[in-house]
């Protein structure tokens, strides 16, 4: 091949013009998805109310949008076809100030410069009606005509990229283009309720959103019922901004990152900050496998976002990113929240607090419930006492017919054959000294936290019966209106660990009579420098001793003894970019209730009572749920019931 020999090249020339197109339209238009966006994005600057698209072979062939929209002058058919002309802006302030989706007047002479493309339109003030169209091949205009067009604008591009093989090469096979071309036509469509839209790929009617779909109507079109049935309604004003959509239930997550549709003033965006928002928000309920499905459009004062990043206008700058990122997370909190465990509770319990449920368990006395005590001595023992005490009187009050009758018998059954009941308080000692702290609070926190604890206390008065251990993994429990739900015991008490270790303000910390010295090498010690302050915050008492390169850690918080404390710290210093709670999941993962580990009642509504306490109980922090509901409903669907 034969290159130009640019050394030699002294003579500065404009380019002309069709070239100038076809190096733009190697940003503008990637391919025939692209080409079809910018066509629906006119035809919605137009103000369309209807648009149609028909995809040939990929939109290799062809791709032919039609609008009913305001249509072009024929005086101004050939400016639409011109570089750097457009009707939407008209100076740099109005830049700051857009709202609509073109600006730059670059989409249609850059298609036209790679594709054999006609424009025929109907200008709405003409007062004969009569519609014009404008032929330009790869570049070349052709002489304007009339054509018949009642109404609205007309654009087709046929043989896109014929003119540049290289391009030609990229475009992968017309299936996977048509795919591509349906998804960007589908999200477009989907966010703009107020127009109907119609995508065929031939002769085929791939999809149609009616003028009166509305966003729920038209996502239901698109994903399968197991999503939609369960989706949860955004709609909220904060800081000058709406923010409105639909997000998935933490229960149903998908493994797939494809359905999380995000747009600003209802433009398609890929954000990596609006995602990061979103996780933040499901923080709870996601492990590295999930991904909620989200369709949410922030409208946003136009002078708060920058459009003009990139000529393919997917990706937008914001002037304020920490409010907008605030935005979004409280947003989905505020509704996420409304579906976690305790509020569910909170709501069932409140509107049940009838007399028989009162009696059948009696409220647990406060030294249990709250946690301010400890397990040693004196009051370790009484507490424990009230445990079984009271679990007596569940029993003792327990009506001894329908399922709680026989679950009744069910657990007594296995006690028999020694399955199930660990009654040796040594072991329930030794499992639950981990859950059990001293408060050591600071003012404000404990204004705070005594406040929670109380507002939990109130749900926690009306325990539901705990039935039975199930393998001895699970743990079986009824509420009062009947419905069933089992935790997973595991991972009940990695969440309760967790909140705890998380929970710097409410950690007691323990004076070692011999401190932890760990050597450290230099990298070491700029990683003890990173988490230097965390440490601290979490009770680690540790001073670096710099003429003997060690570190030594004099006070450790009481979940740790001297031996997990030294692990805990060796790993923190061999991770130079240390996410502290990582290493409390790992560490409350290692220290949890294990599966198969026998449990007894009083055990497992201590760890229920616990667990009910913490900020998020739903999941544990590995993002696993922590527990399955089985009301009538669900039964009545796994019976084919309805
Ligand atoms: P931009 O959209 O950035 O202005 P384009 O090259 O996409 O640039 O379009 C150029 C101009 O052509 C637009 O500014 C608009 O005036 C006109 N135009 C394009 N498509 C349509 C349409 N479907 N209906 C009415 N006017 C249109
Ligand atoms: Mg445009």
């Amino acid at each position: 091949m034969k290159h130009k020999d640019i050394s030699k090249n002294s003579n500065i020339q404009l380019l002309p013009p069709e070239l100038a197109n076809q190096i733009a339209a190697g940003e503008v238009v990637e391919r025939p998805s692209s080409v079809l966006k910018e066509l629906i994005e006119n035809s919605l600057d137009a103000s369309a109310s209807s648009i149609n698209a028909i995809i040939e072979d990929g939109g290799q062939a062809s791709i032919k949008v039609s609008d009913n929209g305001k249509g072009i002058p024929k005086e101004e058919l050939a400016l639409a076809v011109t570089r750097h002309a457009t009707s939407k802006i008209n100076n740099i302030r109005d830049l700051s100030t857009i709202n609509s989706f073109g600006f730059r007047g670059e989409a249609l002479p850059s298609i036209a410069s790679v594709s054999r493309f006609r424009i025929a339109s109907c200008w709405v003030d003409e007062p004969d009606k009569q519609a014009y169209a404008l032929d330009v091949n790869f570049g070349e205009h052709k002489e304007i005509q009339p054509v018949a067009l009642y109404k609205g604008t007309q654009v087709e591009v046929r043989d896109l990229f014929n003119n540049i093989p290289a391009r030609l090469k990229f475009l992968k096979n017309p299936n996977t283009e048509l795919k591509r071309a349906q998804e960007i036509f589908t999200r477009v469509g989907l966010i703009h309720t107020n127009v109907a839209f119609e995508f065929s790929a031939g002769t085929r009617k791939a999809l149609t959103f009616l003028l009166e779909d509305s966003l729920f109507e038209r996502l239901c079109k698109i994903w399968s019922p197991s999503i939609t049935n369960d989706m949860l309604e955004v709609n909220n004003s904060i800081y000058d901004m709406n923010i409105t959509g639909f997000i998935s239930n933490p229960r149903s997550l998908y493994a797939k990152a494809d359905k999380l549709l995000l747009y600003v003033n209802k433009r398609p965006v890929s954000d990596k900050l609006l995602i990061r928002a979103i996780r933040q928000a499901y923080k709870h309920s996601l492990t590295t496998k999930d991904y909620p499905q989200v369709i949410i459009n922030i409208n946003i004062n136009p002078e708060e976002v920058d459009v003009n990043v990139h000529p393919a206008k997917s990706e937008v700058r914001f002037r304020d990113e920490q409010s907008i990122f605030k935005a979004l997370y409280v947003s989905l909190e505020k509704v996420l929240e409304k579906k976690l465990f305790l509020h569910q509770v909170n709501a069932r319990e409140n509107s049940q607090k009838n007399i028989e449920s009162q009696n059948l368990l009696r409220e647990p006395s406060s030294d249990f419930s709250t946690f301010s005590s400890t397990f040693s001595s004196y009051e370790e023992k009484n507490s424990y006492n009230k445990i079984e005490n009271n679990f007596e009187n569940t029993q003792n009050n327990m009506q001894p017919s329908g399922f709680w009758g026989y679950a009744d018998t069910f657990s007594k059954g296995l006690d028999k054959q020694g399955m199930s009941m660990i009654k040796d308080k040594k072991v329930f000692e030794k499992n639950f000294e981990e859950v059990i702290y001293k408060p050591s609070l600071t003012q404000d926190n404990k204004v705070n936290q005594e406040s929670i604890i109380s507002e939990k206390k109130n749900t926690s008065h009306i325990l539901p019966h705990f039935l039975c251990q199930i393998e001895s993994s699970y743990l079986l429990f009824q509420q009062h209106n009947g419905t069933l739900f089992i935790l997973d015991q595991h991972a009940v008490h990695e969440r309760v660990l967790f909140d705890k270790l998380a929970k710097k303000e409410i950690l007691a910390n323990q004076k070692l009579l011999v401190p932890i010295s760990i050597s450290l090498h230099s990298s070491e010690y700029e990683a003890f420098l990173t988490v230097q302050q965390e440490l601290k915050n979490t009770g680690f008492q540790c001073v670096y001793e710099e003429n003997e390169n060690f570190l030594e850690c004099t006070e450790i918080p009481l979940e740790f003894n001297s031996a997990t404390a030294e692990k805990f710290l060796q790993k923190v210093l061999k991770n130079s970019i240390v996410d502290i709670h990582s290493l409390f999941i790992d560490y409350a993962c290692d220290k949890a209730i294990k599966a198969n580990q026998n449990l007894t009642h009083a055990e497992a509504i201590n760890l229920y009572q616990q667990w009910l306490l913490c900020e998020q109980p739903d999941f544990c922090p590995h993002g696993r749920p922590c527990y399955i509901l089985i009301d009538k409903e669900y039964l009545d669907k796994l019976f084919k019931r309805t």
